[in-house]
């Protein structure tokens, strides 16, 4: 639903709203905010890589995901935002403090489909809580790598140091379709058995063509999922 007349986000508000409180905010690296949450888990309750949406004005709501569950209760959960957006979703995020109860919106989680156990997870700072959520639960060592602001790339390999960060260029998806097809071309892919993309549209669809085309993976063993596209609003 990221744009809906009130009155239809109004029931979806009726139907998938869940109370939430803010717990806190912080900055671990500049360009992404940490959201701390406690929120009443919706049926089968929350897990990683849950997708919920913030309703951030009457008629436009904004899609993120939960990168970690915990507490007494399982409904403690991070949130990491990635503020390079410059849409009403990001700034409406950036006014967020704790104290500030709030409704998020989500259903029964349906996980994304991976393949394999061997996998490569790729993406851009927006995609980095879900690939986190999905990495930590992936069963052989998995190649993480994750295109961010440069600025951001010290403090995140410090705090994730098995993953690969690189600095962003002047065009999205720049950067790792370079080290993709470096990396395929020096066989680091040999043991590999599924990949899920996410991130950048135009850029995931070039990632899936290098991978598909130099033989590394099947098609049906790569899953991709956009979650920003060039100068579109609310995907
Ligand atoms: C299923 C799903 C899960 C998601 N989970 C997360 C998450 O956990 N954390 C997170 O940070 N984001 C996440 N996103 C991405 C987030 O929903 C988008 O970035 C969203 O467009 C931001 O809303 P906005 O209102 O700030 O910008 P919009 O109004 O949507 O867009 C404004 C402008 O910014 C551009 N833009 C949008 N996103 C980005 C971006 N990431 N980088 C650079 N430019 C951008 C658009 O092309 C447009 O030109 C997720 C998206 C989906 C579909």
């Amino acid at each position: 639903m990221p744009q809906a007349p009130a009155v239809i986000g109004n029931l979806v508000e009726a139907t998938l709203g869940r109370p939430a409180r803010v717990l806190g905010v912080r900055e671990p690296a500049p360009g992404f905010l940490e959201l701390e949450l406690h929120a009443t888990a919706p049926p089968g309750g929350w897990q990683p890589g849950h997708e919920i949406q913030f309703r951030v004005t009457p008629t436009l709501a904004r899609r993120y995901s939960v990168r970690t569950v915990g507490g007494p209760d399982a409904e403690h959960l991070g949130i990491l935002v990635d503020t390079g957006a410059a849409g009403p979703g990001t700034a409406w995020i950036r006014r967020l403090y704790a104290g500030r109860r709030l409704t998020l919106l989500a259903g029964r989680q349906r996980p994304l489909r991976e393949s394999g156990t061997r996998r490569l997870y790729l993406g851009d700072g927006c995609a980095l809580g879900t690939l986190d959520a999905c990495a930590t639960r992936s069963g052989d060592a998995p190649v993480v790598t994750v295109e961010v602001p440069a600025d951001a790339v010290a403090p995140l390999a410090d705090r994730w140091p098995l993953y690969r960060f690189l600095p962003l260029g002047e065009t999205p998806g720049e950067a790792l379709q370079s080290w993709l097809e470096r990396a395929i071309g020096d066989g680091t892919f040999a043991r590999l058995d599924g990949a899920l993309l996410l991130g950048h549209a135009q850029s995931l669809l070039r990632q899936r063509r290098a991978l598909v085309d130099s033989r590394s993976l099947p098609r049906h063993a790569i899953t991709t999922r956009p979650y920003w596209a060039t100068d579109r609003e609310g995907l």
